[in-house]
């Protein structure tokens, strides 16, 4: 069993009250780690120590900073297989996709080396011949970064690189139930030489430990990926110290499948968004608009290449999915499945655990497709957050586009069309932050991430990634 300490002003360390709890392997309900829990009092001692570090560390070059970030990848890579581990037996995911999320950790910090330094001014002409303006940008502060469970290292990440090649210092809370792995990634880049309290971890609940870090005035940029409602509440309690803040919220992402799609193309590129993960993705697809002329063959395409998957434990090599992360999960899954089929929907595969004693254990659970859904249906409103494709039928394009956006969700939207015509029409009518246009990821290092509508605001990625830690000072010259 592994055992996790919190990460304070470079000292690996326990919890005041030395409250621990265990950590369960979702693919078999045993315990995998002993991780202390936080209080309030923790997090405000992360805090401090983060904001005394924060002169030196914003006041060093952005070369040097890059050499820590720089190191902090090869660290990661180095410790691949040990993170992979850890976050296969607290999360579920096959150890194959743990890994890549590992690698593609060390990526990020790779990209911020570089990205922070090019946080470029600018130098402008007054508006009469008195006067000169330059604008330049510094570090926002001390950065509380806030995550949760389905993509516990690399969204982290995601914030780790960007805060601290910015110049910022950082105080991390990863999920209260999977925070082994990202602690060691945090630890990757103490290890690699940031200065003592230049990054904190700290361990425990959201409404203790999280809300403090999101009320303590000391930080003051809060980056937050998780639901919509805990998004709300951060948003209205970030407010008092009109804190800068950045939400990835929940998703609810349509994808369309035109007439004229590559089929093949499109059935894989499916059933990959919408059970990878066990569909626990914020851009998962979570409904699909099929052309009628094309939707048989698509939907019985699209059963075949589902029942060939693979459920079981993550540590397996053969295994495509594994368990979904909670009993809480797997509930709301069966409630949405039950609500679909009472209201018309027809369970074409899925719907159950799978069989076998192999599964009796943990939180299995069968890739689901409904065909046959409509807007009444909680599967086509709601954010299930599992491995459900609920299925709709159009005639026309405009009609599919109107059911996409018939959501208070905005993350991600998928097209699969052969028309170069018909896909700029719809890109541009689709409202979400990602348009995936015959391809069924909107995630790439290089461009912005990030929501419309209630799945939040801001982004990360790219150079965008970098802005909401940084604040714009104009200095103005008279002459
Ligand atoms: P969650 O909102 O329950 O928890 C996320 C994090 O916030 C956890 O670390 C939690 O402890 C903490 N937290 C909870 N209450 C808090 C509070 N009052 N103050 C401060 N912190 C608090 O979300 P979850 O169940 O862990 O994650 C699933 C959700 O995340 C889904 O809705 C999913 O769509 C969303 N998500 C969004 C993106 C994106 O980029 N938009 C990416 C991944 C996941």
């Amino acid at each position: 069993m592994f055992q996790s300490k919190m990460l304070i002003n470079g000292e690996l360390v326990e919890s005041l009250s030395g409250e621990t709890a265990i950590i369960r392997n979702p693919a078999n309900e045993e315990p995998v780690a002993e991780v202390f829990i936080a209080s309030r009092q923790d997090a405000r001692l992360a805090l401090e120590a983060a904001q005394k570090a924060f002169s030196g560390w914003s006041e060093i070059s952005p070369t040097q900073r890059a050499e820590v970030l720089h190191d902090a990848a090869e660290l990661a890579r180095q410790r691949v297989e040990e993170i992979g581990l850890m976050l296969t037996l607290e999360q579920g995911k096959p150890l194959t996709d743990a890994k890549r999320e590992v690698l593609a950790s060390a990526d990020v910090f790779d990209y911020y080396a570089e990205e922070g330094k090019r946080i470029f001014g600018q130098w402008m002409a007054g508006s009469n011949l008195k006067s000169r303006s330059l604008v330049i940008k510094q570090p926002v502060g001390v950065a509380a970064l806030i995550t949760p469970w389905n993509f516990p290292v690399d969204l982290l990440a995601w914030k780790i690189g960007p805060a601290v090649a910015a110049g910022c210092t950082i105080v991390a809370k990863p999920p209260s139930l999977a925070p082994l792995a990202a602690t060691e990634l945090i630890k990757a880049v103490n290890d690699a030489g940031a200065p003592p309290g230049v990054v904190n971890v700290v361990h425990g609940r959201g409404s203790e430990v999280g809300a403090e870090l999101v009320e303590n005035p000391i930080s003051r940029k809060i980056a937050f990926t998780g639901k919509t409602d805990t998004g709300r509440w951060i948003m209205s309690h970030a407010a008092k110290h009109m804190k800068r803040i950045s939400l990835e919220l929940g998703g609810q992402s349509p994808f369309i499948v035109c007439e004229d799609a590559s089929l093949d193309r499109a059935v894989a590129a499916c059933v990959q968004r919408a059970f990878s993960n066990m569909g626990q993705i914020c851009i998962s697809v979570n409904r699909i608009y099929v052309d009628e002329t094309i939707a048989e063959e698509f939907i019985s395409r699209l059963v075949v290449r589902t029942l060939k998957l693979k459920v079981g434990n993550g540590l397996d090599p053969e295994v495509d999915l594994g368990p979904m992360f909670s009993q809480e999960q797997r509930q709301k899954t069966r409630d949405h499945i039950a609500d679909a089929l009472q209201k018309g929907a027809v369970l074409l595969c899925g719907g159950k655990e799978p069989d076998g004693d192999r599964y009796s254990k943990g939180f299995f659970f069968l890739p689901t497709i409904l065909s046959n859904a409509n807007h009444s249906m909680r599967v086509m409103k709601e954010e299930t957050f599992g491995p459900i494709a609920p299925i709709m039928t159009f005639r026309k394009l405009d009609e599919a586009i109107q059911l996409a956006n018939d959501s208070e969700y905005g993350l991600a939207a998928y097209i699969y069309t052969n028309t170069l015509s018909t896909a700029i029409y719809a890109m541009e009518k689709l409202e979400a932050g990602g348009i995936g246009v015959n391809i069924n990821n909107v995630v790439d290092l290089q461009a912005p991430f990030g929501g419309w509508k209630q799945s939040g605001f801001g982004r990360e990625l790219g150079s965008y990634g970098i802005e909401s830690y940084l604040e714009v000072k104009h200095i103005r010259f008279g002459l």
